[in-house]
């Protein structure tokens, strides 16, 4: 395995930025011989709810089970019809399918790989089917079209539960996305914008008849201890990872502003490469950059040549869900996911961390203008032999 020397994310970097203070609060929860549903957990739901200026906040053990809790919450059942995008982390679908529901794949806008609106209304409108809700992903930290979506949901009676696990802090016009749709579901995973030092999740909402519905399915359905109301689960967020999100939270604006700094540079100093294709972001969002992603032909040999001069890429995702081999035969569709398709084939996610340095991002630019300018470079000098074996056989 080639050590890389510009990792593609590092929770390790974030951790020892803020090292002092979550040393010090995970000492504070130790001590406290309360560790499961106790104070750290509280605050931090008051302070999440408070940040996206939204009533309530509920953790949970994961971002999957947020977006099955929420749904669950919404009374999604088998024999519903839920509307999200096959462009997504395969938990967005598991989620659905958890719940017996059965995942209806609309295709993504390829300028910001989340919810083509128009795809989704063509699809209420002319195909009969027990429409429940729609899932829109806020993907690589840029909002889906909430206007659009609210209005089509309106229109249809539907509800929207947002996926919203890469898209902490992000907001549409000027408004936090999790706030738009009647729930919402975060993931706290360890790379994500605001990320645990192990797995943690949160469901959101306005309304507190579901926030209430959430918090007894997280503990078995119980309304008094011992006594189910429901069928529930276990998924709690645990007072440690609470102790540690609420001082990464702390932190959570001015780590996406790191991240939103770093991809202007990037975006300055790839804008002249015709061979890449790099992320927009619509006049109404702010984008906040879990991941920057270009589309480039020839992805995988890029991929490579990067890696072999220490450079981490990754691809988000390789495999669209609809094509992947436990969801054959148990999702619909009512036109092809072209976008989806040509996305998965393309895309390729950069490095991009708060704590990554200037230097190292002018790294990753080198490597890039070097292969992508190259095939200029060869018709003007005619230097074939400055061309490495990798970059002939990828370009
Ligand atoms: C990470 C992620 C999830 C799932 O979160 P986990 O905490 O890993 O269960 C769901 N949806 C999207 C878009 C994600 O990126």
């Amino acid at each position: 395995m080639v050590s890389l020397s510009i990792p593609q994310s590092s929770p390790l970097a974030n951790y020892l930025a803020h090292s002092d203070e979550i040393d010090s609060a995970l000492r504070r929860c130790l001590k406290s011989g309360w560790y499961i549903l106790g104070q750290e957990v509280a605050s931090f739901e008051k302070e999440f709810a408070a940040y996206l200026g939204i009533a309530h906040a509920v953790g949970v053990a994961n971002g999957t089970d947020a977006l099955y809790l929420a749904l669950r919450a919404c009374d999604v059942a088998p024999g519903d019809a839920v509307l999200s995008v096959s462009h997504t982390a395969v938990a967005t679908i598991a989620a659905i399918k958890l719940c017996g529901a059965t995942p209806v794949f609309v295709d993504i806008d390829p300028a910001t790989f989340t919810m083509d609106v128009g795809r989704l209304e063509e699809t209420v409108k002319n195909y009969r089917g027990r429409f429940k809700a729609i899932v829109p992903v806020h993907l690589y930290g840029h909002p889906a079209h909430m206007t659009d979506i609210m209005d089509v949901a309106a229109r249809y009676d539907l509800r929207v539960v947002e996926d919203c696990a890469q898209a902490h802090g992000a907001t549409w016009e000027d408004r936090k996305t999790a706030t738009f749709g009647d729930i919402a579901a975060f993931s706290f995973y360890p790379t994500k914008n605001l990320g645990a030092l192990g797995d943690g999740g949160a469901v959101v909402t306005h309304d507190g008849g579901l926030a209430d519905r959430v918090r007894l399915l997280r503990e078995y359905g119980w309304e008094e201890r011992y006594i189910s109301k429901s069928v529930g689960i276990n998924s709690r967020l645990d007072e440690l990872q609470a102790a540690i999100l609420r001082v990464k939270l702390r932190h959570l604006d001015e780590d996406n502003s790191r991240r939103i700094s770093l991809a202007r540079l990037y975006t300055a100093a790839l804008t002249d490469q015709e061979r890449i294709t790099l992320p927009q972001t619509a006049s109404e969002a702010t984008h906040v950059f879990h991941q920057y992603v270009i589309r480039v032909a020839e992805r995988d040999s890029l991929r490579n040549y990067l890696r072999d001069r220490g450079t981490g890429t990754l691809v988000h995702y390789p495999v669209p869900v609809h094509q992947q081999p436990a969801y054959a035969g148990c999702f619909k569709l009512y036109s092809p996911l072209y976008e989806t398709e040509a996305a998965a084939r393309e895309i390729l996610s950069l490095p991009l961390f708060p704590e990554m340095t200037g230097e190292q991002l002018e790294t990753v630019v080198q490597q890039l203008r070097a292969i992508t300018s190259v095939r200029k470079r060869r018709a003007r000098s005619k230097r074939k032999q400055m061309i490495t074996p990798v970059t002939r056989a990828a370009f």
